[in-house]
């Protein structure tokens, strides 16, 4: 049994469900968070509370648990 390797939200603690990709990252995680790994829930949740419309060129590539420890393996 292989232990799960992916990364947890610094914000939240959760484990992170997929990789993101958004232009206005820093604008959106500002300085207390642009440097640590966030979930695409705390980044919404980031985003609301600033005002910014978050979603504005956000990917989002979900990964499930047994397609990312398939990928590890190889
Ligand atoms: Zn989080």
């Amino acid at each position: 049994m292989v232990s799960p390797t992916r990364e947890y939200c610094k914000r939240c603690g959760k484990i992170g469900l997929g990789d993101f990709h958004s232009p206005i990252w820093k604008e959106v995680a500002g300085p207390v968070w642009e440097h640590s790994c966030l979930c695409v829930w705390c980044f919404g949740v980031l985003g609301d509370e600033r005002g910014i419309a978050w979603e504005a060129g956000l990917v989002w590539r979900p990964l499930s648990l047994v397609n990312h420890l398939a990928a590890e393996s190889e």
